[in-house]
């Protein structure tokens, strides 16, 4: 029994999912166990991959091609990212995905930040989370405030992540205060902030056990001066901005989930065939085979999730919630997966000479960035009792 996806059947996807896995097996899992156990990537390494990635037609490729992207569908970027999911971020991430909210840049923003990061010549960060305001986006505290044409920004974020030191971030910070009908409300305004900027600290933040390698930075804004023409979309409408692009973010999320879940339940299911107890395979105690046939059922509801979110998306009907589900039924479904696989492999599923721990390990961050599994539940009962006024 195959555990690939089932939206994967199409002529050109299978074209383009052997191009992936070629480019994979050829630059990516060969070095996974020496970044977990340094923790770091080479920056040789990075721009190797960076270099073939482009070389392959994989770069920017989420990106259309009126900016010179690959102009990949939603469908074929969905492809994509469960196979980027089988692996490390810290390595896949060097296969640059811009993020799409780039794609407001204007006027002289598109020759300066957007086009730069489809060629693979700036990075980007996305900032919005602070350190005392995580799932309570709106309790941050970066503002702005005017001085003439230019804004005056102070204040910090927290776990903003990338593959290497950014040239740019793209940072979150409150211009105003809007009355609304529920109450006073945050503008908050998405700016374009480069490294190297008066007033502008940026350094690695805490190590993360999931994703070993993977960078987060801190920063930090001491009257950072920003001309207007650093403003990315409107002012007062960054959420709306980063709302967008949040959204398929985290479809793209639960696509990883999957590639992951393939994975581990291939390794629990050799392991499960081949260790033997009792005088048989341990996968014939039905404690064992039931956790197989569990994983299996999670993994393809979880695909199909991901598929109708992705089919909503192309009909542009995606809805809040909808990515909301995708994102929480894939990374839960991946966490028992992965834990149970850990059961299955018994002792040496901990152990460090075997690749259980870090899969483990890995998935366990999937709950929690782009918004953990309680703010995902949030969304979708708001989603279910706004409609009747509650
Ligand atoms: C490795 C890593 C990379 C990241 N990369 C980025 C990045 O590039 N850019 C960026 O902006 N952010 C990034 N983040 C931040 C990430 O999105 C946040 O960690 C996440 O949104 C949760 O915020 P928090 O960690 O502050 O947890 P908190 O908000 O403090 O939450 C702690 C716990 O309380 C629960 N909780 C909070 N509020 C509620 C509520 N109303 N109801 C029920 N439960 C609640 C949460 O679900 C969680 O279980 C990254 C995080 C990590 C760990």
């Amino acid at each position: 029994m195959t555990h690939e996806n089932p939206q994967d059947q199409t002529h050109e996807n299978d074209l383009l999912l052997a191009t992936v896995r070629a480019f994979m097996e050829a630059e990516i899992y060969p070095h996974e166990d020496m970044v977990d156990r340094t923790g770091e990537v080479p920056p040789e390494l990075g721009r190797q991959i960076e270099s073939r990635a482009k070389a392959a037609g994989l770069y920017s490729a989420n990106l259309p091609e009126s900016v010179g992207g690959g102009g990949l569908s939603k469908s074929a970027m969905a492809v994509i990212e469960r196979e980027y999911g089988k692996t490390s971020h810290a390595l896949h991430s060097w296969i640059g995905r811009p993020t799409e909210i780039l794609l407001a840049c204007s006027g002289d923003q598109l020759a300066r930040y957007l086009l730069p990061c489809v060629r693979g010549e700036k990075r980007e960060l996305f900032a919005l989370t602070e350190p005392e305001a995580g799932s309570d986006v709106m309790g941050m505290k970066s503002n702005a405030r005017r001085d003439g044409d230019d804004w005056i920004l102070n204040g910090s974020k927290h776990f903003i992540s990338g593959p290497c030191m950014p040239d740019f971030a793209i940072v979150f910070a409150a211009t105003g205060v809007d009355e609304t009908k529920r109450g006073p409300r945050k503008r908050v305004t998405a700016f374009l902030v480069d490294v190297g900027t008066k007033g502008f600290d940026i350094r690695e933040g805490n190590r993360c056990i999931s994703y070993r390698g993977y960078k987060n930075y801190q920063l930090a804004f001491s009257d950072v001066r920003l001309g207007p023409d650093q403003i990315l979309g409107e002012e007062g409408r960054g959420l709306e901005l980063a709302g967008k692009w949040l959204g398929m973010g985290r479809i793209w999320v639960g696509a990883c989930c999957c590639g992951k879940a393939e994975r581990i339940l291939g390794l629990a299911t050799e392991w499960a065939a081949n260790r033997r107890q009792f005088g048989q395979p341990i996968g014939n105690f039905q404690a064992t085979g039931f956790r197989l046939a569990d994983m299996a059922i999670g993994l393809r509801t979880a695909d199909l999730l991901v598929r109708d979110a992705v089919a909503r998306a192309e009909a542009e009907n995606l809805q809040d919630a909808d990515a909301a589900m995708v994102k929480v039924y894939c990374s839960e479904m991946l966490g028992r997966v992965a834990d149970d696989t850990v059961q299955i492999y018994g002792g040496m599923g901990l152990m460090e000479e075997l690749p259980i721990q870090r899969l483990w390990r890995d998935s366990r961050l999937e709950r929690i960035w782009d918004g953990t599994s309680e703010i995902q539940r949030h969304i979708i009962t708001r989603a279910i009792l706004r409609p009747l006024g509650a």
